[in-house]
């Protein structure tokens, strides 16, 4: 094991759906997922032995503000929601924290690796997913959520990136995994925990519909022939390397049924930020 990174994690919720292909909502879930994981139906300890809510353990930023009245075209400008975001990410490492996000659609994962990439120049990424999200452009948008994995490796930004329970790919996506060294890691393949491993500094992108809809239908994109909830948390304790931050995407409240999507979401949030500091 590499040496321990003890920042803080810290919560930011990132609610944005700007780049949704099929349905909007996934914008309103961070207030949520932070509710159903407050809520006293559970309690404050993780499967990993964790103190949740000892003093110090985790932090909460809130939520970014990304105002549409100053809605710029043009994502390396000010007032563009990527720009605020790889700005807010970089301000939260540079802080020595390690930022968990709540998104939001998929798309968000590129600017907030980007701002990993420059502090953190060997990472590996553990994508959890029903789909690759490679495509080169979906629907004439390079920036869609269909896209991120596709943007952040023609970057060269991570040195990784290992797919888990993937189920939706095409030959187009095939294509672009081969041609950018993705490890996919196809649902029919699991269980993988021993491949969930990396040296170095691991990101974690979990994307909720890599669940089967039985479990969480509040969804935009639902998917089946996914993960259970209990096999995904086995293969997030398996994950050996120092996890420096993670994001939580694609809840989408719209599609809930009662609030128990909400609730796993907040059970692998809770999972993800007990897994970041046990021992
Ligand atoms: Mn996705
Ligand atoms: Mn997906």
């Amino acid at each position: 094991m590499n040496t321990k990174v003890r920042g803080t994690p810290t919560i930011i919720g990132v609610p944005f759906d700007g780049q949704s292909s099929y349905l909007r909502g996934a914008g309103d879930a961070p207030p949520k997922i932070r509710e159903a994981m407050a809520c006293d139906a559970s309690n404050r300890w993780t499967e990993l032995g964790v103190d949740l809510w000892a003093p110090g353990v985790f932090e909460n930023r809130g939520d970014l503000r990304l105002s549409d009245s100053h809605f710029s075209q043009n994502p390396g400008e000010p007032g563009h929601p990527f720009f605020e975001i790889e700005r807010v990410i970089a301000e939260l490492i540079d802080a020595g924290k390690r930022p968990v996000s709540l998104g939001g659609d998929h798309s968000i994962t590129y600017p907030i690796v980007k701002a990993f990439a420059k502090r953190y120049p060997d990472l590996t990424i553990f994508h959890f997913d029903a789909h690759p999200d490679l495509h080169d452009e979906y629907e004439g948008n390079r920036l869609s959520h269909a896209c991120p994995f596709a943007r952040i490796m023609e970057g060269g930004l991570v040195n990784r990136l290992v797919q888990v329970g993937i189920r939706t790919a095409t030959r187009h996506q095939l294509e672009q995994a081969q041609r950018f060294g993705v490890e996919m890691i196809e649902m029919r393949a699991l269980p993988a925990e021993a491949k969930l491993r990396t040296a170095g500094p691991a990101y974690v992108s979990f994307d909720i519909d890599v669940l089967d809809p039985a479990f969480a239908p509040g969804v935009s994109h639902r998917e089946p022939g996914g993960m259970s909830v209990r096999e995904t948390i086995a293969h997030l304790h398996a994950i050996e390397g120092e996890i420096v931050g993670a994001d939580l995407v694609e809840y989408n409240p719209v599609r809930d049924f009662g609030g128990t999507t909400a609730t796993v979401a907040a059970k692998i949030l809770k999972e993800i930020l007990g897994k970041m500091v046990a021992p």
